[in-house]
């Protein structure tokens, strides 16, 4: 009985969080403060698991589809680094390891455990850059005007007569530009013509 007691003791009291409610994901640090990155609860079981292990170790979470939909590839990305010590998370690997030396591995950065966490994603083939987590988000992608955009445009609509019209005069213009330009530069160089009718010439006393 009292062993029992002092088991529960224990319990309860060795981790100062154990009766708060644990949040259902990894707490990351962005750089912008801490968001909660939502996880199955088995895949934090696993991570839970590998930290115990030292070094560094990588969890590749579960492919998004068995088989990636039409127009679409599997690709890998990094979801997140977490600390094995405090099993906060980082985006990459730079802020984890400046985390490490600073508080959970300070003065013995050797031994320092990290795992890191691979997302396979669904890659849309003719939008390179835009991942999916999952098919139905890649299926939903596929039907937006963003993924669309990208598709080869139609042939332009054929020529209206208006339009038809305007080219035919500019062809027409550019033509005679052609003919009237001079095959030597100094042919009009001796008959300047006047820049101004005699009667727009400004007169010094007009108003007095
Ligand atoms: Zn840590
Ligand atoms: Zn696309």
């Amino acid at each position: 009985m009292h062993a029992r007691l002092k088991f529960r003791y224990r319990y309860y009291g060795g981790t100062p969080n154990a009766m708060q409610p644990q949040p259902q994901g990894l707490i990351v640090e962005t750089g912008n403060g801490a968001s909660v990155l939502q996880l199955p609860a088995t895949t934090l079981e696993q991570i839970r698991h590998i930290a115990a292990d030292p070094g560094a170790s990588m969890l590749r979470l579960p492919p998004p589809a068995n088989e990636p939909p039409a127009g679409a590839r599997e690709l890998d990305f990094d979801l997140c680094y977490v600390c094995k010590h405090c099993k906060v998370a980082f985006p990459s690997p730079a802020p984890l390891q400046a985390h490490q030396a600073r508080s959970c591995y300070a003065g013995r950065e050797s031994a320092r455990g990290v795992i890191r966490v691979v997302q396979p994603a669904l890659e849309c083939r003719t939008c390179p850059g835009e991942r999916f987590r999952t098919a139905l988000e890649f299926r939903r992608h596929a039907e937006t005007d963003t993924h669309r955009g990208t598709v080869p445009p139609a042939p332009p609509p054929e020529l209206t007569h208006e339009m038809e019209d305007v080219v035919n005069q500019i062809t027409l213009l550019a033509a005679r530009a052609a003919q009237e330009t001079p095959k030597d530069p100094s042919a009009n160089f001796c008959a300047p013509s006047p820049r101004f009718p005699p009667s727009e010439l400004p007169l010094a006393s007009a108003g007095h």
